[in-house]
C-alpha cells in the first residue's frame, strides 16, 4: 500500500484527482498530516467517512516506533527507529542555542564507503522514501512535544544518491501549509556526488548545500573518500561554483580535521587557495575516532590554529561544537 507521507502536496493533489475527489481536499489532508499531526484517517474529521474508508483502502499512514533513545549529557538524543520492514535507522536531535535541529537519514547504510566515519561499517540496503525521511522528523517532534526549527541531512546515507526523494522530502518540509520548516533552516550534505550537485542547483530550493570536502588535494581526499576516485577535486569546485552562481547561496565546506593527516599549516594554506574568492563557509570538524579507523581527532591547539590561519585569510571558519558523543551520535560529517 502507498504510504501518503511520500506524496508533496502538488502530488498529492493529483492522486486525489485521479480518484474522482476534489484537489482541496488534498490541502485538508496534508494540513491533518504536518499541522494537526494526526496519526490515522479517523481523526481527519472534516473528511467524508466515505473519503475515510476509501483512504483506508488505498493507503497507510507510516507512524515509527521508537525502538531506542539514548540521551547525551549535554541534551542530545540519538533515535533508533523501527521503519516497519524489518529495517532501523537513526535519527539525531541537536539543542542549538538557534533552537532544535534534527540531523535525518537518507539511506538504511551506505554506499559511500567515506573512511572517517561509523557508518561505513553499515551495508546499504535501501534509500528511504520521501515520507520516511519526514516521519523522522514528526516522530521526534512527538516525542519532545516541541516543533523542530531546521532540519540537516547529514545522518545515515549519501543524501543525493537519493536525490528524487531527498528533494521530495525538502519540499513536504517546506510548504508553509504543512510543517513550514524555511528552506533556509534546511541543510543537505553531499560527499560529492558532481551531476546531483549541478541537478540540485536547478531545483529553485533555498536550502543550505554542504559539501564534505576533508581534503586539498586528490591523493590525500581519495584516501579518505573513494567518492573523489570518480568525482575529483576540480569537478567538484566547478559544480560548487556552478551552484554558488545559480541559487546566489553560500556553501558550507566540511572539513573533518584528523591528526597528522589534513591538519597542518600546509593543508590550511592549500585550503586558502582553492577556496578564495567564493561564497563559503567552513565548518571544522574535530574528527572522532572510530573503531578500526585509522583516522584520529586532531589536538585542540592545531584546530584552533587551523580556523586562524583560514579567518586571517580571508575564509570565514568555525569550529563545529561536539554534540552527543557520549552517546556515540556526534556528526558523521556529511
Ligand atoms: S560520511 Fe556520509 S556519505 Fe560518507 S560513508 Fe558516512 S554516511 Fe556515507
Amino acid at each position: 500500500m502507498k504510504n501518503i507521507k511520500d506524496f508533496d502536496l502538488q502530488d498529492l493533489e493529483q492522486e486525489f484527482i485521479n480518484m474522482g475527489e476534489k484537489k482541496f481536499r488534498a490541502g485538508q489532508v496534508f494540513q491533518w498530516l504536518y499541522v494537526e499531526k494526526v496519526k490515522s484517517f479517523d481523526e481527519m474529521t472534516n473528511l467524508s467517512l466515505e473519503l475515510r474508508e476509501k483512504l483506508k483502502q488505498n493507503y497507510e499512514i507510516c507512524n515509527y516506533k521508537i525502538i531506542k533513545k539514548l540521551e547525551s549529557s549535554d541534551g542530545t538524543k540519538k533515535y533508533l527507529f523501527d521503519i516497519l520492514d524489518g529495517n532501523a535507522i537513526e535519527t539525531v536531535l541537536m539543542q542549538y542555542h538557534h533552537g532544535k535541529t534534527i540531523c535525518v537519514s537518507s539511506q538504511v547504510g551506505c554506499k559511500m564507503g567515506c573512511k572517517f566515519c561509523a557508518s561505513t561499517g553499515i551495508p546499504f540496503v535501501r534509500s528511504l522514501t520521501a515520507g520516511e525521511i519526514v516521519e523522522q522528523i514528526l516522530a521526534v517532534e512527538q516525542d519532545i512535544g516541541e516543533k523542530i526549527s531546521n532540519v540537516v541531512y547529514m545522518g545515515i546515507g549519501e543524501p543525493l544518491d537519493n536525490y528524487d526523494n531527498v528533494v521530495k522530502s525538502i519540499r513536504i518540509l517546506n510548504n508553509q501549509k504543512g510543517m513550514n520548516i524555511g528552506a533556509r533552516h534546511i541543510s543537505v550534505s553531499t560527499s560529492g556526488l558532481v551531476p546531483r550537485i549541478y541537478d540540485l542547483a536547478k531545483e529553485n530550493i533555498q536550502c543550505t548545500l554542504s559539501i564534505s570536502l576533508h581534503a586539498t588535494n586528490n591523493e590525500k581526499r581519495s584516501a579518505m573518500m573513494p567518492v573523489n576516485n570518480a568525482y575529483n577535486i576540480e569537478e567538484l569546485m566547478k559544480a560548487c561554483k556552478d551552484y554558488i552562481k545559480t541559487t546566489n547561496r553560500r556553501i558550507s565546506f566540511e572539513y573533518a580535521l584528523a591528526k597528522d593527516n589534513n591538519d597542518n599549516l600546509q593543508d590550511a594554506k592549500e585550503l586558502v587557495k582553492l577556496l578564495k574568492g567564493m561564497l563559503c563557509h567552513v565548518n571544522l570538524i574535530p574528527i572522532n575516532k572510530i573503531e578500526n579507523g585509522k583516522f584520529t581527532k586532531s589536538t585542540n591547539e592545531n584546530i584552533i590554529k587551523f580556523r586562524d590561519y583560514l579567518n586571517d585569510n580571508g575564509i570565514v571558519a568555525t569550529i563545529r561544537r561536539e554534540l552527543g558523543s557520549d552517546i556515540d551520535a556526534a556528526c558523521r560529517t556529511t
